[in-house]
C-alpha cells in the first residue's frame, strides 16, 4: 500500500545518501482510484501509476539516480496506446478543474507549511480586510450553491445568520458523508484539511461566529486525524485562536465524530447529535440560521462548499463564476463509480455533459458493454439514461430530468444491471437508515421494500406496481425530513424510465 511504498522510498533515499537532494513526501488523493497508488517525481512531473512496493527500487535507481523514466510504470492511453508522462496530459485529468480539490494530491496534508505554499489563508486574509457584508456579497456574487445536495445559495444562508442579533453564533461543517459510493468530503479532508478550516473561518468572520464545529464520520479515521493535525498546526502558528492576523477576529475549531447514522447528514439531526442528543431531525422552522446549535444562529455548510470558499475570496467571485452554467456556477466534485473504466474522484465545471463525464473522463464502459444509466444524488436521487447523455450537469437540469445533483455520488450502470435491483438496493439502504421518528418514512419505506423484494423474486403483481406508486407519493408528501421525502426517488425514476424491467418481473401482466 501507499504507506509501505513511501517508507521503502524513504529507506532507499537514505541508503543511497540522497537525503540532501531528494525528499519523499506523502500527499492526499490523486482522484484516479483505479490507477493508484501513484508516485510523482518533481520537478520533472513524471507520474508513475499502479506502483507496488517492489517498484520503489527501480524508481530510485533508474529515475532519481539515473535520470531515466521507468516506462513500464507510465499510464497508457487506452485509445492511442501511447504512454503518458505528465498527469495533466492524461485524459482523465484534462477536462477537470480542481477548485475544491485544490492541493489534494499535491501537498502533504500533515504539513501546514505546504498548504501555505499553495495559497492557503490568502482568502481569509483578504476577507479580514473586508466588511462582513462585503464577504457575504462576494460569496453571493460567485453563485456558489450548497454542494451537500440542497443547492441552496451559500451566500443567502450566510445573510440570514448575519442578520441575527446574537452574541453567540456557530458555523458547522457537515462532514457526515453517507451516500453509498460517495467519498468527496473524505478525500478533501484527507487531502487538504486546511482549505476546509479556512472556509469555515471565512464563514465565521462573515456571520459573526467565534466557534466552528466539524462533524465528521468516525469511519473516516485518516480524515479525522489529519483534521486534528491541521487544527493543531494552525493554532500553533496563531492562525486559529485570538486576534487572528492582528485583527479583532477570534475563532476556534472543534471536532465531533458521527457514529455512522445516515440521517445525521440532515442538518437538524446533525445539530442534535453535536448537542449530545439522539440524531433525529427537528421540525423546521425554526431554521438553523435563526435557531440552530444550542438555540443560537448557525450555518451548516458541507465540506466541499467550505473548501470552495477560500478560492472565491482569494481569486474573486468573477473568476469562480466564469465556470459553470447560468444558475449553477463553479465546479462540482463527483465520485465516479460502478461500471466505468476510470473509477475515481473528479472535479468538473458545472455544465459538463454526462457524456464527457462518463466517456471522456470515465473512459467509457468496461468490456464493450452498453451504457444503461447513471444514478446521481445517491439514495435521494434518480437515474439518468442514454437520452440524458448530452445534458449539461447542473442543479436545475438534473432535477428537470428526474434526478438531482446530490452530494456527488455518480454510479454508472451497464446493460447487465437490473434497474429494479438498483431501486431495491437504495430502498434497503433507506430502510436501514430511517430514524423512525415519523411513521410515513418508518413504515412506508418498509412496505415499499417488501413490494420491491416481491417483484425481484418474480412474485410481483400489477397491484404491487400501483401500490408502489401510491406509497411513493404518500411517503414523499408526509415524511418529516429530506431522507423520507426523497426516499422513493430511485423507485419513481426507475419506474418512469424502465417500466419494462418492472413488468418483466410481474406474474399477472396481460
Ligand atoms: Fe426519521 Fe425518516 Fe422521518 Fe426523517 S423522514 S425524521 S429519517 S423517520
Amino acid at each position: 500500500n501507499s504507506n509501505e511504498i513511501l517508507e521503502t522510498l524513504q529507506a532507499l533515499i537514505k541508503e543511497n545518501h540522497l537525503e540532501d537532494k531528494v525528499d519523499a513526501n506523502k500527499v492526499g488523493c490523486f482522484g484516479f482510484c483505479s490507477q493508484g497508488p501513484f508516485v510523482k517525481v518533481l520537478p520533472e512531473d513524471t507520474l508513475y501509476r499502479m506502483v507496488k512496493v517492489e517498484d520503489a527500487k527501480e524508481i530510485i535507481e533508474k529515475d532519481i539516480i539515473g535520470g531515466e523514466i521507468v516506462e513500464r510504470l507510465l499510464y497508457v492511453d487506452p485509445q492511442t496506446k501511447e504512454k503518458v508522462k505528465k498527469q495533466d496530459d492524461i485524459t482523465f485529468y484534462k477536462k477537470q478543474v480542481r477548485i475544491a480539490l485544490h492541493g489534494c494530491g499535491t501537498i502533504n496534508p500533515e504539513k501546514i507549511e505546504e498548504t501555505l505554499g499553495v495559497g492557503s489563508f490568502k482568502g481569509l486574509e483578504r476577507a479580514l480586510h473586508m466588511k462582513q457584508e462585503d464577504v457575504i456579497k462576494e460569496v453571493l456574487d460567485s453563485g456558489l450553491r450548497g454542494r451537500g445536495g440542497g443547492g441552496f445559495p451559500t451566500g443567502r444562508k450566510w445573510q440570514f445568520a448575519f442578520a441575527q442579533q446574537n452574541d453567540e453564533k456557530y458555523v458547522v461543517c457537515n462532514g457526515d458523508e453517507g451516500d453509498p459510493g460517495a467519498f468527496m468530503d473524505r478525500s478533501i479532508l484527507e487531502g487538504n484539511p486546511i482549505a476546509v478550516i479556512e472556509g469555515m473561518m471565512i464563514a465565521g468572520y462573515a456571520i459573526g461566529a467565534k466557534n466552528g464545529y466539524f462533524y465528521v464520520r468516525a469511519e473516516y479515521p485518516i480524515a479525522v486525524e489529519r483534521l486534528k493535525i491541521a487544527i493543531k498546526q494552525a493554532e500553533e502558528l496563531g492562525l486559529l485562536g485570538d486576534n487572528i492576523m492582528g485583527t479583532d477576529f477570534s475563532f476556534r475549531c472543534h471536532l465531533r465524530l458521527g457514529a455512522g447514522a445516515f440521517v445525521c447528514g440532515e442538518e437538524t439531526a446533525l445539530l442534535n447529535s453535536i448537542e449530545g442528543q439522539r440524531g433525529m431531525p427537528r421540525p423546521r422552522p425554526p431554521f438553523p440560521a435563526v435557531k440552530g446549535l444550542w438555540g443560537k444562529p448557525t450555518i451548516i455548510n458541507n465540506v466541499e462548499t467550505l473548501a470552495t470558499v477560500p478560492y472565491i475570496l482569494r481569486e474573486g467571485a468573477a473568476k469562480f463564476a466564469a465556470y459553470g452554467t447560468e444558475k449553477s456556477k463553479g465546479t462540482k466534485v463527483f465520485a465516479l463509480g460502478g461500471k466505468v473504466n476510470n473509477v475515481g474522484l473528479v472535479e468538473v465545471p458545472m455544465g459538463t455533459t454526462l457524456r464527457e463525464l462518463i466517456y471522456d473522463i470515465g473512459g467509457g464502459i468496461p468490456n464493450g458493454k452498453k451504457f444503461k444509466a447513471i444514478q446521481t444524488g445517491g439514495p435521494s436521487g434518480g437515474c439518468l439514461t442514454v437520452d440524458d447523455l448530452d445534458a449539461a450537469i447542473d442543479y436545475d437540469n438534473l432535477i428537470a430530468r428526474g434526478s438531482m445533483m446530490g452530494s456527488g455520488g455518480a454510479i454508472v450502470m451497464d446493460e447487465d444491471n437490473c434497474m429494479v435491483d438498483v431501486a431495491k438496493f437504495y430502498m434497503e439502504f433507506i430502510c436501514d437508515e430511517s430514524c423512525g421518528k415519523c411513521s410515513p418514512c418508518r413504515i412506508g419505506t418498509k412496505r415499499m421494500l417488501e413490494i420491491l423484494t416481491r417483484i425481484t423474486e418474480g412474485k410481483g403483481t400489477m397491484q404491487d406496481l400501483e401500490d408502489l406508486e401510491e406509497l411513493a407519493q404518500a411517503v414523499k408528501a408526509n415524511s418529516l425530513c429530506g431522507l423520507g421525502q426523497t426516499s422513493a426517488n430511485p423507485i419513481v425514476s426507475t419506474m418512469s424510465k424502465f417500466k419494462d424491467e418492472y413488468l418483466a418481473h410481474i406474474v399477472d401482466k396481460k
